[in-house]
């Protein structure tokens, strides 16, 4: 299965944990823009210390630099196969930028993953993560808006790949492994 796919779902949906695992069981790279920032945030780089006062915010990093991002890590060598693209795109531009870098190397995505999960699910899981972890985007006030960001700019993107009849809707809640297998099933179909 040539794979390259986009994991969308609010924050605290899981989607860095499913990633990670699908990435394993299909062979291609989980990238994660969140990730790639925070490593940017703690090497103390240029791009770190501007994604860093949007991250802390509950804000988006803007397009320009994200896409950019984006572009120099899937065309290295170990994402021409494909990849898991966890947390990008989150905004109808960015969209845009990748269907046209994807295109530039005769490439398209083949499918887009939404984990689906309940406000107050997630909620409850990034305060849990919050205090594990100690992300410091996860307090309670940047929480909520990072949940009205995500609604505002990245909920048309739903829409826009299930007009594209790339969209699987995937139930979010339950165990790691369930909800793993239950990605793998519906990909598969
Ligand atoms: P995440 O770990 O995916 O929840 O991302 C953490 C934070 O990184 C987000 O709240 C944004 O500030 C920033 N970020 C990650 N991915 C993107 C993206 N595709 N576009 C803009 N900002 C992003």
């Amino acid at each position: 299965m040539s794979a390259h796919l986009v994991l969308l779902g609010p924050p605290g949906a899981g989607k860095g944990t499913q990633a990670a695992r699908l990435a394993e069981r299909l062979g291609v790279p989980a990238i994660s823009t969140g990730d790639i920032f925070r490593a940017n945030v703690a090497a103390g780089t240029d791009l770190g210390q501007l994604a860093q006062r949007y991250m802390s915010a509950g804000e988006y990093v803007p397009d320009s630099v994200t896409n950019a991002m984006v572009r120099e890590r899937v065309s290295r060598p170990d994402a021409q196969e494909g990849f898991i693209l966890d947390g990008y795109p989150r905004t109808v531009e960015q969209v845009g930028a990748l269907d046209e870098m994807l295109a530039e190397q005769g490439r398209g995505l083949d499918a887009v993953v939404e984990l689906v999960a309940a406000e107050h699910e997630v909620v409850a899981r990034m305060l849990h993560r919050a205090t594990v972890a100690g992300r410091a985007d996860d307090t309670e006030d940047v929480i909520r808006r990072r949940l009205e960001v995500y609604a505002a700019q990245t909920g048309p993107l739903v829409r826009i790949y299930s007009d594209r009849g790339l969209l699987v809707q995937v139930d979010g809640l339950g165990p790691i492994d369930e909800v793993t297998e239950r990605m793998l099933v519906a990909l598969d179909g």
